[in-house]
Order: structure tokens, then C-alpha cells, then sequence
């Protein structure tokens, strides 16, 4: 098929803005693309490859603008400042092309496949002088091509596609080109255990829509993932669920698809990119620690402090993305805990279509749980006090939620669905605390792998001024520097007990205690209730105290004050009740 039609077909999509307008416009070209039909899709979305493959084009603005120079004769800068004025190479490229092409003859016709063929060329071109061969891969496409040809090769070629076909718009082209609209939903459900349109467009030629209901969940290719709906309270999702339903920590990190084949493992984002080069500490896991030899699994990749035990904010995993360089220096400094918590297929046979509450055994059965690697917490719930108890330790864990997921017979895993078997209760707000807190150490916790020999986190605490106690208020890893860390041992050994101060409440057992004394300024992200902190036990909610969420170290160390004066019980009651009059005018 010749590109034009396919650029003419883009151009016609560009000026309309009703979406079955569009769908008519790809549908047609569909049923004329016959052999071309994969490179057709895949230009129609601007791409080489479907995103889990990983192949980008890769080719930057300056050699398209280089390669349009010497086609056009126009300076380099010139196109370069036409360019901030418009904004678009693709439109500069055909106009230019428009004034000085008119009269002349097209050498040879560009076809879609040689275009895709030119393009994948490009993309694989690297090493020393590659430029010099992008550059004449361009030309040479360039040479052949028709103004308005011009206009999408550029935005192709430079990764702006602006108006870039949604896929949905593409399945629904499908069904309608080789079916009829009804069958949509026949073409999304393959999309979801195929995301590859391509791939689906041919098929559906080659045998018809019937042919795609074939198409099976495959170890290598990511499906799309099953999401949640939300409610604003813990007593309408037990409602919803029937009074009985599994809760499970939200864990708050990126959502991480495992396919394990034999030694081999590929990890897929929820934009199902594949992001198996950043997390090679993830795959050595799973290849030690699954036990079966085919597997597809659902997770939340979350960063952590190993030393302390915490869970860290979800804003540290985001270093790890994209980072080529320092992986190494990377994974030692933001180790992530992989937390599975479902299990789609297990030894080349397909788990979906199975309630929850049997696939989550079986991912138990066939994952042996290391420091890296665990499921999901879960518990079945029927009341709303235990959900809620569940809900506020998740919080204090580092979470920020929980998922309640549905286990009746019909609990199934949908890829790609947003029902209400999966339904999402978390904090809607992220909140800083406003103002640092003073607290005592009054035991520490010993430390493991960097840590090993030190402490991991220490346990801290505020003053009562009424009991004349010290109540514990969160455990502290976060923070410091490596010398900081270092220097702990010597601070604290002046006040080093055998066991716990009698001044001290706590329902954690520590592995070291000290009498109160060292004060350090905390920050967290807020005030939570906690099943295990004994500051303001019984007060907000019996059988829960107040607990700090995410505390960091702020790097002072706060010598000027005594034991007795660092921020008392009342203080972080008056806080706790400010935040929550914050959340509520927030949220009304
Ligand atoms: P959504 O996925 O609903 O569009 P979102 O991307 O903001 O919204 P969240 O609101 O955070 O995601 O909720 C869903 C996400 O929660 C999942 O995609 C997954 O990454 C994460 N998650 C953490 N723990 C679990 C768990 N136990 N079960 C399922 N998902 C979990």
C-alpha cells in the first residue's frame, strides 16, 4: 500500500474531531492495507514496535532538521527558528517541500512498508557514525516523498505524532473493518491478554474476529492489568462485598508484572513498557525464589530500607527509572521489596478465569518468601472494625491503603477491567506534616547488610508531662548520613540500659534500650493511628494510639534539649486533630 493513502488517511483524522468519523477512516484503510496491514497499525499509533518490546526510533529533532536542510536548501537555523515559531517539523517540512517539489517527479513511490521498513533500519543504527547513516536513511525516504507525506514522516520520525490514534479508537476500527461495531468488545478482550494491535488487525483480517477469541494469556507478553474502583468508606465496601471480602495492604511503589520463563524473566510497568534493565535485583529474585518454571504474576515493586525494615515513599523508586549508568550504585542505595499479590498464570497453564482466593493460594505455594520477594498481607475481613484496624496498620506500615478485593466464586482476574471485585480505600491527600517534631530515642533496632554491626532504626518517643512517661511514637531509619550513622553507637552508649526504662511504655521490643535522653528533630509525612505506638494510646480510638507515617531525620540533633522537653503527647493529639480538620475542609 502507498504511504500516501496512509498520510491522507492521518490528514482526514487531523480535521475531524468525532471519534466514528475516525473509526470509518481507519477502518477503510484497514480493508485495503491486506499485507501491510501490521506496519499500517503500527505507523497509525507512530510506533515500530508495541511499547513492551522496548524499541524506541530514536532519532533526534537535529538530524530531521539536518536531513529537511539539505533537501530544501534552507538553512539548518532557519528551520530551527521556524520551528519555536510553529512548533511542528512535520507542517515546515511540507510547506518547504510544497514550493520547491511542484514540478518535479516523484522518483519512486513510497510504500508503507518501505517506510516502516526504513524506520526500523533507523532505530537498530548505532555505534560511531551512526548519525551519518540515520541521516541518509531519512533523506533517502524524504526524496521519494510527497508534501503531505512529508508532514507525518517528520512527525513520526521525531516521536510527535500529535494526533496520535488512540488504541481504543483502533480496536473499535478493527472489529468494524473485518466485523461490525458489536464486536468491539470481542477485539478489547484480546487487546487486554494482547496488547499488540498490530498483531490483533492481522489476525483479525487473516481469520476474522472469531479467530481472536483463540488468543490465550502468553509468558513474554505483558496483559493489561486489572484495576480498582473506589468508595469512600470501609462500611460501603463491606456492604458492596456482601459483608465478607479479603483486604490487603495497598502498597504504595510501581506496579510490576513478572513473566518468568525458565530462567528467563521479563517485568512489565503498568504502561506495560518493559522495565526489566532497571530492576535486575527483581529478576535474580524471582529466578531463586519461584518455584514453578512458567509463571505470570501481579505485583508492587516497593523501595526499601532494608537496614530499618521500612517501607520508603514511593518517590524513591522513580530514581531507579530510566537510569542506565549507575544501576549498581542505584540498587544498593534504593533496594525495592517485590510485593506479589497475584498469580495469572502458573506452569503454562492460565489462572484468570478462577476465583481470587484459589490463585492467591496457589501464589503462595509456588513463591518462597525472602527479604526481597513477599506476598501481599491479606486477611479476610466481615466487619468494619477489623477492616479498619487492618486499614490504620497498613497506614503505619508505610502503605497507603488497602485493596478489598472480592471473594466470591465470580472473583475473577479481568485484565484490563475496572470493576468492583477490586475496590481501593486509601488517604486522598498527601500531606506534609507542617512542623518537626522533637523526639527521644529510647531503643534501637539492630541493623542488617550496610547496618550490619550498627543499629537499623531506633525507637522514639514523646514526653507525657501528666504520667511523666515516654511514650513510643515511631521507629526511626531514614535520614541520616553514613557518618551520622556511624557516629549513633558513641552517642548512645552513655545511656545504654540492659533493659527497658521503667519510664518508658512500648509494646515493641527492642533490641537495645537506652534511658530517655538524645533528642533528634523528626519530620513525617503525618499523623496516623497505630495498633502498636503507645503515644496517645486509648485517646482518639481505643486499642489504637497515634503513630508518625514516613518519619525522616532532619540532621539536627537537638543537644539543647533535655528529655522532658521534647515534644509531649499533647502536642502531636493537637496535631493529629489539625490535620484532620485540614483533610476534612480539603475533602468536603
Ligand atoms: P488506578 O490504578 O486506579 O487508575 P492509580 O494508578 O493512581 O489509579 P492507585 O489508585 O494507586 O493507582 O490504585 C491501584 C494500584 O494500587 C494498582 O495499580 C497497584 O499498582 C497498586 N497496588 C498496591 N497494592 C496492591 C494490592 N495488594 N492489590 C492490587 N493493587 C495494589
Amino acid at each position: 500500500m502507498r504511504f500516501l493513502a496512509l498520510a491522507e488517511t492521518l490528514d482526514r483524522i487531523e480535521s475531524t474531531t468525532k471519534r466514528l468519523e475516525m473509526v470509518d477512516l481507519i477502518s477503510k484503510l484497514l480493508q485495503v492495507a491486506e499485507d501491510d496491514i501490521r506496519e499500517t497499525v503500527f505507523l497509525l499509533q507512530g510506533k515500530i514496535a508495541p511499547d513492551y518490546e522496548g524499541i524506541e526510533l530514536g532519532m533526534a529533532e537535529k538530524i530531521a532538521i539536518r536531513a529537511l536542510s539539505s533537501l530544501s536548501g534552507l538553512r539548518e537555523e532557519a528551520i530551527e527558528s521556524e520551528l519555536v515559531k510553529k512548533g511542528d517539523l512535520g507542517k515546515i517540512g511540507e510547506e518547504l517541500l510544497k514550493s520547491k517539489k511542484q514540478a518535479s517527479l516523484f522518483s519512486e513511490e513510497l510504500t508503507v512498508r518501505k517506510v516502516y521498513e526504513s524506520l526500523v533500519k533507523i532505530a537498530r543504527t548505532g555505534g560511531g557514525g551512526s548519525q551519518t547513516r540515520k541521516l541518509q536513511l531519512i533523506l533517502d525516504l524524504l526524496h521519494s516523498a510527497e508534501p503531505l507525506e512529508v508532514r507525518y514522516l517528520l512527525r513520526i520520525v521525531t516521536g510527535k505524532m500529535r494526533i496520535g490514534v488512540a488504541d481504543m479508537t483502533i480496536v473499535d476500527s478493527i472489529a468494524v473493518a473485518f466485523g461490525s461495531k458489536e464486536r468491539s468488545d470481542d477485539v478489547e478482550r484480546a487487546y487486554n491478554i494482547m496488547p499488540n494491535l498490530p498483531e490483533l488487525a492481522y489476525r483479525a483480517m487473516a481469520g476474522g474476529i472469531d479467530s481472536l477469541s483463540t488468543i490465550r494469556i502468553t509468558p513474554g507478553i505483558p496483559i493489561r492489568s486489572m484495576l480498582a474502583e473506589r468508595l469512600p468508606s470501609l462500611s460501603e465496601i463491606l456492604d458492596r462485598m456482601d459483608g465478607k471480602f479479603a483486604i490487603e495492604y495497598k502498597y504504595d511503589g510501581l506496579r510490576t508484572q513478572v513473566h518468568k520463563m525458565g530462567t528467563k524473566v521479563e517485568l512489565f510497568s503498568r504502561r506495560l513498557e518493559n522495565i526489566t534493565a532497571q530492576f535486575p535485583d527483581i529478576v535474580k529474585e524471582i529466578i531463586e525464589n519461584v518455584k514453578v518454571d512458567n509463571a505470570i504474576l501481579d505485583g508492587e515493586a516497593v523501595p526499601y530500607n532494608m537496614a530499618s525494615n521500612e517501607m520508603l515513599p514511593f518517590q524513591e523508586i522513580s530514581r531507579r527509572r530510566g537510569r542506565k549508568y549507575d544501576l549498581n550504585e542505584t540498587i544498593e542505595r534504593i533496594p525495592v521489596v517485590l510485593f506479589l499479590f497475584d498469580a495469572m498464570m502458573l506452569n503454562g497453564k492460565s489462572l484468570m478465569e478462577i476465583p481470587y482466593a484459589e490463585r492467591r493460594l496457589r501464589l503462595i505455594n509456588s513463591v518462597k518468601e525472602s527479604s526481597k520477594i513477599k506476598v501481599a498481607k491479606s486477611r479476610v475481613v466481615t466487619d468494619v472494625e477489623s477492616a479498619d484496624k487492618f486499614f490504620n496498620e497498613a497506614l503505619e506500615a508505610g502503605c497507603e491503603g488497602i485493596m478489598a478485593k472480592s471473594i466470591e466464586d465470580k472473583s475473577v482476574y479481568k485484565p484490563g477491567a475496572r470493576e468492583f471485585l477490586w475496590i481501593k480505600y486509601k488517604r486522598e491527600y498527601q500531606l506534609e506534616m507542617e512542623d518537626t517534631v522533637d523526639l527521644v530515642v529510647v531503643g534501637a533496632f539492630g541493623g542488617q547488610g550496610k547496618r550490619s554491626g550498627g543499629y537499623g532504626a531506633l525507637l522514639m518517643a514523646v514526653y507525657s508531662e501528666e504520667e511523666d512517661m515516654f511514650k513510643t511514637i515511631c521507629k526511626l531509619g531514614s535520614g541520616f548520613s553514613d557518618e551520622q550513622l556511624e557516629s549513633l553507637p558513641r552517642m548512645l552508649k552513655p545511656y545504654s540500659i540492659s533493659a527497658r526504662d521503667p519510664r518508658v511504655e512500648s509494646t515493641m521490643e527492642a533490641d537495645y534500650w537506652f534511658s530517655p535522653s538524645l533528642v533528634l528533630e523528626v519530620k513525617g509525612a503525618e499523623i496516623t493511628l497505630s495498633p502498636t505506638h503507645t503515644c496517645c494510646a486509648d485517646v482518639v480510638r481505643k486499642g489504637a494510639g497515634l503513630a508518625i507515617r514516613f518519619p525522616r531525620f532532619t540532621g539536627k540533633w537537638r543537644s539543647d534539649k533535655k528529655a522532658e522537653d521534647a515534644t509531649n503527647e499533647g502536642e502531636i493529639l493537637e496535631m493529629y486533630h489539625s490535620q484532620r480538620k485540614k483533610i476534612l475542609a480539603d475533602n468536603p
